[in-house]
C-alpha cells in the first residue's frame, strides 16, 4: 500500500472531533455516505414494498450483513425472529489506534443493527407481542456484553421510524451504539442528579401531580415530560432507581415492550404515519462514574419523540425548541387515543 493510500484508508476511519468553542463533539463517518437507501430506490419505483427483493434486512437474504452478533431465538436450527448484526457502515472502531497530538482521534466504540423483524415490516405494530418482547429481551442481552467490555463508558438503544426520523432502511431495525466517551446530553442529566438526587422521583411525582401520566405498566410509567420538544413527546421511566437497562428483570423488559407498542399505537391514532425516534437514556457503566450517587440515584427511561415538525435554525442554533402543544394537552390527547 502506498502512502496515498494508507492516508485515504485512515481518513475513512470514524474519528471523533471537539469543536473548540462549544466543546460539542461531531462524529466524521466518510463511510456512512455510502450507505444504502431503500426509499430512494423504492421511490424511483413508486412502490415501497421491497420491489427487487434486495432488502438485507429480510429473512433470506442473511448473507447480505455480517454474521450475527446475538439472534432470537438462540437456536440457529430454529428460524430467526430478531437478530443483531454489526452495523455495515459504523460510526466507530472496536480498538481505535493511538492519535498523534494533532490528529482527531478514532472513535471507539461499537455500532450495531437490531434487524426487528424476518419480515419486510415497516411498523412495530406489524409484529406481534411476542416478538416484540424478543426483541428487548435480545437489546438487553447485548447491551449486558456491550456493558462488560472494558473500554466503553456508556451505550445506547436507538430507533429512527422513518424517514424524518433518519430512517434511510424502511424494514424495522434498531441500532445500538456503546462509546468509550459520555455524551453531553448524558453529562446534562448527571449534573441534574449531582443537584438533586431525587430528580427522577419528583419528574415522576410532578407528572402524576400534573395530569401527565398516559399509561402505566408494571413499574414503569409513560409520561408526557413537562417541556416536550414535539408535541406527545413520551418519556417510559423506571418508577425505582435502576442505573442501566441491562440489569433490568424481566417483567421490565415486557412492560417496556408492551408500552412502546402501545404508545406508537396511540401516535398513530392520533397523527396516522407520524415518524418518530426514540433512544434509552441509561447512566455511564460504573468504570466510567466517579460519583457513586449518580448509579445509586438514575432511572433509566426511554425518550420517544415525534418528528411532527422539522428542527430547523432556531433548533439548531440555540438547542432550544417550539412546540405547539402544552404538555397538558398531549397527555390528554394520548390517554384519549388509547385502545
Ligand atoms: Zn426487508
Ligand atoms: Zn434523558
Amino acid at each position: 500500500m502506498t502512502a496515498d493510500q494508507q492516508d485515504h484508508s485512515r481518513r475513512a476511519i470514524p474519528r471523533i472531533c471537539h469543536d473548540p468553542v462549544s466543546g460539542r463533539p461531531v462524529f466524521v463517518a466518510p463511510q456512512r455516505g455510502g450507505k444504502p437507501d431503500d426509499r430512494a430506490l423504492a421511490a424511483s419505483l413508486g412502490d415501497s414494498r421491497d420491489p427487487l427483493g434486495w432488502c438485507p434486512f429480510c429473512a433470506g437474504n442473511e448473507s447480505r450483513t455480517p454474521p450475527d452478533l446475538a439472534r432470537a431465538p438462540a437456536d440457529p436450527a430454529l428460524p430467526w425472529r430478531a437478530r443483531i448484526v454489526p452495523n455495515t457502515f459504523p460510526i466507530t472502531v472496536p480498538l481505535p489506534r493511538q492519535a498523534g497530538p494533532d490528529e482527531p482521534r478514532e472513535a471507539g466504540g461499537i455500532h450495531d443493527v437490531v434487524i426487528e423483524s424476518p419480515r419486510h415490516d415497516r411498523s412495530i405494530l406489524d409484529v406481534d407481542a411476542d416478538a416484540w418482547h424478543d426483541v428487548w429481551s435480545l437489546c438487553r442481552q447485548r447491551l449486558a456484553v456491550v456493558a462488560s467490555l472494558d473500554s466503553l463508558a456508556w451505550a445506547t438503544v436507538f430507533k429512527n421510524s422513518g424517514p424524518k426520523a433518519g430512517a434511510s432502511l424502511e424494514h424495522i431495525h434498531s441500532q445500538i451504539v456503546g462509546l468509550d466517551v459520555v455524551p453531553p446530553a448524558i453529562d446534562a442529566e448527571m449534573a441534574a442528579v449531582r443537584r438533586d438526587a431525587a430528580t427522577f422521583p419528583r419528574l415522576l411525582e410532578a407528572a402524576r401531580r400534573g395530569g401527565r401520566i398516559v399509561a402505566e405498566r408494571g413499574d414503569l410509567v409513560a409520561l408526557v415530560p413537562p417541556a416536550p420538544r414535539q408535541p406527545y413527546e413520551t418519556w417510559i421511566v423506571a418508577t425505582c432507581p435502576e442505573a442501566h437497562f441491562h440489569a433490568t428483570s424481566s417483567e421490565r423488559v415486557v412492560a417496556i415492550a408492551d408500552l412502546t407498542r402501545d404508545l406508537v399505537a396511540r401516535l398513530e391514532r392520533i397523527a396516522p404515519g407520524c415518524h418518530y425516534n426514540w433512544w434509552l437514556h441509561q447512566a455511564p457503566f460504573p468504570r466510567s462514574l466517579t460519583d457513586d450517587r449518580i448509579a445509586a440515584s438514575w432511572h433509566w427511561h426511554l425518550e420517544i419523540v415525534p418528528r411532527l415538525s422539522e428542527f430547523a435554525g432556531f433548533e439548531i442554533g440555540t438547542g432550544c425548541h417550539i412546540t405547539t402543544r402544552s404538555a397538558e394537552e398531549s397527555a390528554e390527547m394520548l390517554r384519549d387515543a388509547g385502545g
